[in-house]
């Protein structure tokens, strides 16, 4: 059979493609060199019946009423607001660190004062990046922002990046900032859910069309339809694509250890992340997220380890500005070499991004190209 498209990657950014060029008529190919749908958004019943998601735990949240009532064409959702608790000085406090945080660190008097002058500064409900924080013209806020930096992101950005959190784009830790509130939540966006029974039963009912066949343990490398004439949106990574000519671009890759306890609850919230102790960086309680109800419960320890390209698996592109110049060198040849495909999603764009923008992005280029 003829294609109009071929969509090489079955995660957000793909299906999402597929499915809209599908309902716009046309015929896909839609192919993973995984032996399953869902990207990095996979989630499959372990071995204890607990739904574990296999690349990292997702938390699903947006703004964007667009993405939102797409995606519930094909899930229903179970409300879930997600929280983290951070274990500093022995105690677990939230994260991001809000006012919360800082009353259980800080003897009360002080705790009061350091309060006040965040409230006076910037205002009670706002959210400040840690770099911000700290050039703070008032000595107490200073100290108050050194302290948070050394406890909160200089350990766990060491552990995650391997660099030191003034040597990435400030995006990395303006992602966690400071919260001057007593507001729990890890995210404030306007819809925060989980899919009812899964990310992958969405993306199965997402690929169930009849103008859609999906082809997985397909690696687009190694395809004989590669250089045929329907048009290619390609979700893998760019580098690789371009036979990593120019050479790879830098990874951080991770290590999930999994272990089911005989018990209801282990956690008090979904994560709890060890900013300075230990190797793992966050651990997360799968039930706690997917609202499965269960007898035993399973968590997921997240290892941040260097990628090696072919042996680990890309998660975190490194946003520095030295990897970005070497990103538009590929994105330059790309676009003169290979004028029939398009290139999106977190790989190939080389840009870490929620789902929801991974979905929102792929149903901007879909209608931009005629779905
Ligand atoms: C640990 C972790 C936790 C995260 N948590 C959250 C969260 O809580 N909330 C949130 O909104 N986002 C989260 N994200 C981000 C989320 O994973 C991404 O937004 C999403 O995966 C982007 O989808 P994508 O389709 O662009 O990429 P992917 O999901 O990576 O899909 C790309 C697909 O392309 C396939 N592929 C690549 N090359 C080839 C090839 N040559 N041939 C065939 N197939 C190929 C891959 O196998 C893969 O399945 C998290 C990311 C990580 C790493």
């Amino acid at each position: 059979m003829g294609f109009d498209w071929i969509v090489v990657g079955a995660g957000f950014t793909g299906a999402t493609f597929a499915e809209r060029m599908a309902t716009a008529g046309k015929r896909v190919l839609i192919v993973d060199r995984r032996a399953h749908i869902g990207g990095n958004a996979y989630d499959e019943t372990n071995k204890h019946g607990i739904l574990v998601h296999r690349y990292g735990p997702h938390i699903f949240h947006t703004n964007s009423e667009a993405v939102w009532r797409y995606l519930g064409k094909f899930t229903d959702w179970r409300a879930y607001e997600h929280q983290v608790l951070g274990l500093l000085e022995g105690k677990l406090v939230p994260i991001p660190f809000n006012l919360d945080s800082l009353a259980a660190l800080f003897p009360r008097k002080a705790a009061a004062r350091i309060e006040r002058a965040l409230i006076n500064q910037f205002g009670f409900g706002k959210r400040v990046p840690i770099l911000k924080l700290r050039i703070s013209e008032q000595p107490e806020i200073r100290d108050f922002a050194d302290y948070v930096y050394r406890n909160v992101f200089e350990g766990y950005t060491l552990k995650q990046w391997q660099l030191r959190p003034e040597d990435l784009s400030a995006s990395v830790t303006a992602r966690v900032p400071v919260s001057i509130s007593r507001d729990r939540r890890y995210f404030q966006d306007t819809y925060q859910a989980m899919p009812l029974l899964g990310y992958t039963t969405m993306f199965r009912r997402m690929l169930e069309h009849r103008n859609i066949e999906v082809a997985l343990n397909y690696d687009w490398k190694r395809s004989m339809l590669k250089g045929r004439h329907s048009r290619v949106l390609f979700t893998g990574a760019i580098d690789e694509f371009l036979d990593y000519r120019f050479g790879p671009l830098p990874y951080r890759s991770l290590r999930f250890e999994e272990r089911t306890l005989q018990k209801l609850q282990h956690q008090p919230v979904g994560t709890i992340n060890y900013p300075n102790d230990h190797k793992f960086t966050r651990i997360t309680e799968q039930k706690i997220i997917t609202g499965q109800q269960a007898a035993t419960t399973t968590l997921i320890t997240e290892y941040p380890q260097a990628h090696e390209p072919g042996v680990t698996t890309a998660y975190y592109p490194i946003p520095r500005d030295r990897n970005r110049l070497l990103y538009n060198s590929y994105a330059t040849v790309a676009e003169a070499e290979f004028p029939h495909v398009c290139f999106a999603g977190r790989l190939a764009d080389y840009q870490y991004c929620n789902m929801d923008q991974a979905c929102a992005r792929a149903l901007k280029l879909a209608s931009q190209l005629g779905a």
